[in-house]
């Protein structure tokens, strides 16, 4: 082994090279997968962002893009004269998403005015673009892809849907106020006291109090009036819900001075246990509210019956307020950092207080690296297994998505805002600097590579988990890593395309947080031992000097390198790759056991479909059933199974067909067993490790179907009480 080599192999196995003083290895200043050259001016290409928090009725969010392409297909005439147009509003898009990634805040319209002032045009470029501000159909901030637009973002959307809530509960709560008020009127204008003197003359307007004697007018009046209609106990009942209806701080009037946006920030919090407080200060007046609203609601169809409701009323109580009945009420919005400590706990108490809750998760970092002795090298914790923990839950609504896909979410994001029970948005976006590449791009990538998969789980869309999950716009979805082509020039400068994976690791090489990680080959060293990241994903070699894993990169001049990546994080990558085959399982893709089923069935039909042609052609029979694979074979216990194609109790196997992919064996020893196409394990290199953790995989396997047969190292230590641990496996 050459020098190089050894040093390479040195650095995957423990993420060091021999000159390292533990500060890390230096990457080339801009260093991107190769993946991501061709998007170096990311501004200059139209994509989502910005994008602009839209104010009035129609969409709540909108790209700049479509914005603009709106105004166009209204403003630009056709022809030559339309042409212009388009470009230069074009090239004001274009100035605006630079202003919007310098941070520049503001709305559209301000910052339209400013990039045409910027842009320098004539007159009648300034007259054009005019004509297309005016055809903006929507208006509000803009909001690029950074760290802070996962909560921009989920603020101005429940802020929406709170909105809507309000105006919603006000009609109902302002009808039940005018009729009541309607019902004391009429009942007042029946009593006595509307026929005094006094109250008469102010019924009659100014100019005609003059002309009437009221005294005597009370005095005809008063014999006839009725005493009003309404008895003591019913009276006080509708005061008192009228007085509640008017005075409940909920749902402001438009115009108090705790107006919806006032009001919507006494139900924002950063922390669970703060909600969790006002929530439980504020049951009394809900109680109230919601006894108002019902009680009213009978009085106003004359259908409260004193011995019936009278009771059910003063049964009530805020511990029994149903879903239908909390969702009338603001929902709280509270918003946690996957890094804080306690998160996790947060979370459950929040997902489980009976609180009409919507959390918003912030992950900025996707990989907690354990220190040295407190556990193996984890990742993706409070992220992307936290969502999946929260499906558990059964009634939350449950969302997962990088920054760069909430505008293709938006949708989905208001039925979790809508939801009548509590809901979980996980959002990731990089925090700012972090990466080598612009947000957008950065949290990009986190989906692409799965490293930050999108989906949503909605309860209200079915009973099953076939109609509530869903893997939502990943891309292509039925592959462990997405392929995609790349040309670059050869040192021959040839051109040559190569199909690229773009992997958990290609998306990591460009946080800086992790770069210890990885090591640049110099060209000159790019040796037979080298194999992509794919390749070792799919087969990690037993010998690291056969195969050690780079991922093609390009540094800020573009020029091509191979990085070398070291095991801890090749581990990590085969860790997301598990998460994301559990995700496709649930969404329905490569299902192991329904794959099972099909192979199962499949080899019953073609066994009945021998038969039946042997019968056809008897003297074919014995030819036919020997051409076809035996089901009863495969199926222990029967006949078949027990003849010669019985597996030797000697040799190590595993009855893969009946793994239930529990990850058990897998992850304590990954070189020896591996998941096949069915993600069921079977043994990939049964010399990968020692008989021992064969006879303790099969002693952890909750179906026992791992069979450690016959040592086949006489050397190893310990064997005679191996092999006794192993007989009850053989
Ligand atoms: S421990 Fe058993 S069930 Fe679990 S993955 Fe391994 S073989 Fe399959």
């Amino acid at each position: 082994m050459d020098s190089q080599l050894r040093s390479q192999v040195v650095f995957h196995l423990t993420g060091r090279l021999p000159d390292d003083d533990g500060a890390g290895q230096q990457l080339p200043a801009g260093l991107r997968p190769a993946l991501l050259a061709q998007y170096r001016n990311l501004d200059s290409i139209r994509h989502d962002f910005p994008v602009v928090f839209a104010r009035g009725p129609g969409e709540y969010v909108v790209s700049l893009a479509a914005a603009v392409d709106g105004a166009l297909r209204t403003a630009a005439p056709q022809g030559s004269q339309g042409e212009a147009m388009r470009k230069r509003a074009l090239h004001v898009e274009r100035l605006i998403r630079e202003a919007v990634a310098k941070s520049t805040p503001g709305t559209l319209l301000q910052a339209w005015d400013s990039a045409v002032t910027g842009a320098g045009t004539d007159d009648a470029g300034r007259r054009d673009m005019t004509t297309v501000r005016d055809a903006l159909a929507v208006d509000g901030e803009l909001a690029g892809c950074d760290s802070r637009l996962p909560s921009r973002f989920l603020r101005h959307a429940w802020a929406v849907v709170q909105g809507e809530k309000a105006r919603a509960a006000r009609i109902r709560i302002d009808a039940l106020v005018l009729r009541l008020e309607a019902i004391l009127r009429a009942d007042y204008a029946r009593s006595a006291a509307a026929f005094q003197a006094a109250n008469l003359q102010q019924t009659f307007g100014g100019t005609h109090q003059a002309l009437f004697d009221f005294t005597k007018m009370s005095k005809l009046l008063s014999p006839t009036a009725s005493q009003g209609g309404l008895d003591t106990p019913r009276r006080a009942r509708i005061e008192w819900a009228l007085r509640t209806l008017r005075e409940q701080a909920f749902f402001p009037a438009p115009g108090d001075a705790g107006t919806q946006e006032s009001n919507s920030c006494g139900f924002a919090f950063d922390s669970v246990s703060a909600a969790l407080d006002s929530y439980r200060h504020r049951l009394p007046d809900m109680l109230s509210l919601l006894k108002a609203l019902s009680l009213a609601e009978l009085e106003v169809e004359g259908q409260f019956v004193e011995q019936l409701h009278a009771p059910i009323f003063d049964g009530m109580q805020s511990q029994d307020f149903t879903a239908a009945e909390l969702q009338f009420f603001p929902d709280y919005l509270v918003t946690l950092d996957s890094n804080a400590p306690g998160v996790q706990a947060d979370l459950v108490s929040a997902l489980s207080s009976g609180m009409p809750v919507k959390v918003l998760l912030e992950v900025q970092d996707l990989l907690e690296e354990a220190a040295p002795g407190q556990g193996r090298f984890s990742f993706g914790m409070r992220g992307s297994q936290l969502a999946s923990m929260a499906m558990a839950f059964g009634d939350a609504f449950v969302l997962q998505s990088t920054a760069s896909n909430l505008l293709q979410m938006r949708d989905g994001i208001q039925r979790g805002l809508r939801h009548a029970g509590p809901a979980l948005f996980s959002v990731y976006a990089p925090a700012d600097g972090e990466s080598t590449l612009p947000g957008y791009l950065a949290a990009a990538s986190a989906m692409q590579s799965r490293a930050f998969p999108a989906f949503s789980y909605d309860p209200g869309r079915g009973s099953d988990s076939a109609t509530r999950f869903s893997l939502e716009n990943n891309p292509q979805p039925d592959v462990d890593w997405p392929l995609e082509f790349l040309t670059y020039a050869d040192q021959d400068l040839q051109a040559v395309t190569e199909e690229l994976a773009f992997t958990f690791v290609d998306f990591l090489l460009a946080d800086r947080r992790h770069n210890r990680h990885f090591a640049v080959i110099p060209r000159a060293h790019w040796g037979e031992g080298l194999i992509s990241a794919r390749q070792w994903l799919e087969s990690p070699p037993a010998d690291a000097a056969t195969g050690l894993p780079y991922v093609l990169a390009v540094d800020d001049a573009d020029l091509l390198c191979r990085v070398v990546v070291d095991e801890r994080m090749m581990r990590a990558a085969q860790r997301c790759r598990e998460a994301w085959h559990r995700l496709q399982e649930l969404g329905g893709i490569h299902d192991s056991r329904a794959e099972a089923l099909l192979a199962r069935e499949k080899a019953l039909w073609e066994q009945q479909r021998a038969i039946e042609a042997a019968a056809l052609a008897p003297a074919a029979i014995p030819a036919a059933l020997g051409d076809q694979p035996s089901v009863a074979a495969e199926v222990p216990g029967t006949a078949a199974a027990e003849d010669e194609s019985a597996p030797d109790p000697d040799t190590a196997y595993i009855e893969t067909l009946r793994c239930s992919s529990c990850n058990e064996c897998t992850l304590a020893s990954p070189k020896m067993f591996a998941y096949d196409q069915n993600k069921q394990a079977y043994i990939a290199d049964l010399k990968a490790g020692s008989y021992r953790q064969l006879v303790e995989a099969a002693e952890s396997c909750q179906v026992s179907v791992i069979h450690p047969g016959k040592p086949w190292n006489p050397d190893e230590p310990g064997l005679d009480e191996l092999i006794e641990r192993a007989r009850p496996f053989r």
